[in-house]
């Protein structure tokens, strides 16, 4: 199947209200698997291109593997009646080689890495979210020192690295419902006075969540790269490589080249960002949702679903200007190639031209 590109896929209000259903979480975690997380790869597939070409770096084959959430299996009743309340679709450690630059608090080896970078969905939307937060629990004050004076004496790269990736430093973890925007040099006193390192980057991208928004948060991701690279390759007891990735954006012409749909303000003062909207409220599934489960989340032309790497889309029958409805049965769900009629393998056209 070709596979799908970023024009494919679009994510809406539609799609961020699903995290506010409560009439239905099997429905809800099956909508997020076969939909929004195939969706988030795509991003993903896109971005590790981007990074293979402008750094030279095969990031599954050097230190990344896949980190994604929801992890959930049909089978498992227990797992499907969770409320799951965000879908996530990044790179995180991979569990070897074994990061010895990394002391634990109670000496034994460590296996996993908590870094993580990805893309996150939920009711409020996408971000872009670089996190560390096991370090204040697991790791020990040599190990924080490390990585903060590694931040401190990098500083200079770290504060433009931040700026045109347009990711935000946050003061407190990132899923608590209001965080507060701090300058970066705060933070690292904060941290270095409290002995610890949990310092979270985000960048949140407003709808219309299309190519353009797509492009420019991949972009974030890209440049933000060299930072979260160096941080495992510290952990692999290696010397940081931030300056040489550093000036293969500069040669890639990455920062200007990067030009942005979005003209945000600067991001130094403080700010608060709200990251939840009132979860309380019931919301029943949308019609895309009911489509998708009463076609099994198939294409109802080819059969393809996100297991073959099929991105589903709900199609009008007879378009509304040709006098279709707005019901149930005037719907359909299409793959990306069925939906613009690339696919040759349809058994049945539906459509109405
Ligand atoms: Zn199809």
């Amino acid at each position: 199947m070709e596979k799908a590109k970023l024009n494919n896929i679009t994510l809406d209000e539609e799609d961020a209200a699903l995290f506010n259903l409560k009439d239905d979480f099997l429905l809800k975690a099956k909508a997020i698997k076969y939909s929004i997380l195939p969706k988030l790869n795509v991003l993903l597939e896109e971005t590790v291109s981007r990074i293979r070409k402008i750094y030279g770096i095969e990031v599954f084959s050097e230190n990344s593997i896949v980190h994604s959430a929801p992890n959930f299996r049909e089978k498992r009743r227990s797992d499907l009646k969770i409320d799951y309340n965000y879908a996530f679709w990044g790179l995180g450690g991979s569990r070897l080689p074994i990061w010895d630059g990394l002391k634990r608090v109670d000496n034994k080896p460590t296996k996993i890495i908590p870094h993580i970078i990805g893309y996150q969905f939920s009711n409020n939307g996408l971000m872009l979210v670089f996190h560390n937060s096991k370090y204040k629990l697991k790791f020990t004050e040599k190990t924080c020192e490390i990585y903060l004076n590694f931040l401190l004496e990098n500083m200079e790269y770290i504060q433009t690295i931040q700026s045109f990736s347009k990711m935000l430093p946050l003061l407190t973890n990132f899923r608590e419902s209001e965080s507060i925007i701090k300058p970066f040099s705060e933070i690292l006193k904060s941290c270095k006075k409290d002995k610890f390192y949990d310092i979270p980057f985000i960048r949140k991208v407003k709808f219309p969540l299309d190519y353009n928004s797509f492009n420019s948060i991949i972009n974030s991701f890209v440049i933000f790269f060299p930072i979260y690279y160096s941080l495992l390759e510290i952990a692999r007891s290696k010397k940081s490589p931030l300056k040489e990735l550093v000036t293969k954006i500069n040669h890639n012409n990455l920062y200007y080249n990067y030009q942005d749909v979005e003209n945000k303000k600067p991001q130094t003062t403080d700010e608060k960002i709200l990251l939840n909207i009132d979860k309380s409220k019931f919301v029943k599934a949308g019609v895309r949702w009911q489509v998708f489960e009463r076609d099994d989340f198939k294409c109802i032309a080819c059969g393809k679903s996100a297991h073959d790497g099929a991105i589903l889309h709900v199609d009008h029958i007879i378009p509304i200007s040709k006098g279709g409805s707005n019901t149930m049965d005037n719907y359909q769900t299409l793959c990306h190639l069925c939906n613009i009629g690339k696919s040759n393998k349809s058994k049945k056209n539906l459509r109405y031209n």
